[in-house]
């Protein structure tokens, strides 16, 4: 008896719809037989044909003393229903991590043949489609893809420049979210298309919003984003093939060994092709500083203009591949109420 309180009344989540509806017809039926037979149950003694005696039978409806037994229990089979149909028409509690449209921003560009991956890349993004019909005349999509690890918008992974470090599958969801800030540039770099973000501008955004947090991603804001997709404008030259043309602005990597000592971030992301700005291919220092401590690298990020300076926090979604060195990564950022 208390079993069946339990399942139906108190904890009806505890089965589903069918085992629920199962469960009141079953636990229903003896518990009548139990209430009208006072433990007088047919197959132990004979059947108390008293209360099996027929009151009135009008146009086929018949009410015997047996049914008037039944009456007390009908408040209780209300309930049940009730209660179990009420349950059903709630919404599950994954719902209360649903997020306004507008609260959700996507920091990824989307791949494709025109994606921009490094100096033209070897193995920029191509997708291959074929169709397929079942025996049943149902006609289906399906395809492959091939593109470099560092193409688009991207994770490096610290396995990238640091071979004991985590390569793109050991990632944990720890390492991969985290609060983000953005840092402004937009007027250094206007000055000066090599810009490196120093510490002196990690200490005036500080000044303005507060202290960074721990485990943040930081954020270049260049607006480097309007020049996307055009090779020639994001890398800032007429000689693709030649690195050594290149202008475009980044980490200083000061500033990077900063955030990651001092500051004990996640990660840099950077709305231009590299952490490292483009005076810096050979040496590499944001990135060596970011790979030797086991953090990330993300470029080539999207709407970075859109993200506020504190109060979001960033999702990223890469590829799980074993051993990589980067990935496309679908950044997501959740912004402030
Ligand atoms: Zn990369």
């Amino acid at each position: 008896m208390y079993l069946w309180f339990y399942l139906i009344i108190k904890k009806p989540k505890s089965a589903c719809t069918a085992m629920k509806s199962v469960i009141i017809v079953v636990s229903v039926i003896p518990l009548c037989v139990f209430t009208s037979e006072f433990f007088d149950f047919s197959y132990q003694k004979p059947v108390n044909i008293e209360t099996h005696v027929e009151i009135f039978n009008i146009y086929g409806l018949r009410l015997s003393k047996f049914d008037l037994k039944m009456i007390p229990l009908l408040p209780v089979v209300i309930l049940a229903v009730v209660k179990n149909s009420w349950v059903d028409s709630k919404p599950l509690p994954a719902a209360n991590f649903s997020f306004a449209t507008n609260r959700l921003l996507d920091m990824s560009h989307s791949l494709s043949a025109e994606t921009i991956f490094w100096q033209g890349g070897g193995y920029n993004f191509t997708l291959t489609h074929q169709d397929y019909v079942t025996e049943a005349n149902l006609t289906f999509r399906s395809g492959h893809f091939i593109a470099g690890e560092h193409g688009g918008t991207h994770l490096d992974s610290p396995y990238h420049l640091n071979f004991s470090a985590d390569g793109m599958a050991d990632l944990t969801l720890h390492q991969l979210t985290g609060p983000a800030v953005r840092i402004d540039i937009v007027d250094k770099v206007k000055a000066n298309l090599d810009y490196q973000l120093s510490v002196d501008d990690i200490q005036a955004f500080e000044n303005k919003y507060g202290r960074i947090p721990e485990g943040a991603f930081v954020f270049m804001y260049s607006e480097w984003g309007q020049r996307w997709p055009d090779y020639r404008k994001v890398y800032n030259t007429e000689t693709l093939a030649d690195g050594r043309t290149y202008h475009y602005p980044g980490f200083h990597p000061e500033a990077t060994e900063f955030l990651v000592q001092q500051r004990n971030i996640r990660g840099i992301g950077v709305d231009s092709p590299s952490t490292d700005n483009a005076r810096s291919t050979e040496t590499m220092g944001a990135h060596l500083a970011l790979a030797k401590e086991n953090r990330l690298g993300i470029e080539h990020v999207a709407n970075v203009d859109k993200l506020p300076p504190v109060g979001a926090f960033v999702i990223l979604a890469p590829m799980k591949s074993k051993a990589g060195t980067g990935a496309p990564v679908r950044v997501i950022a959740v912004l402030p109420e």
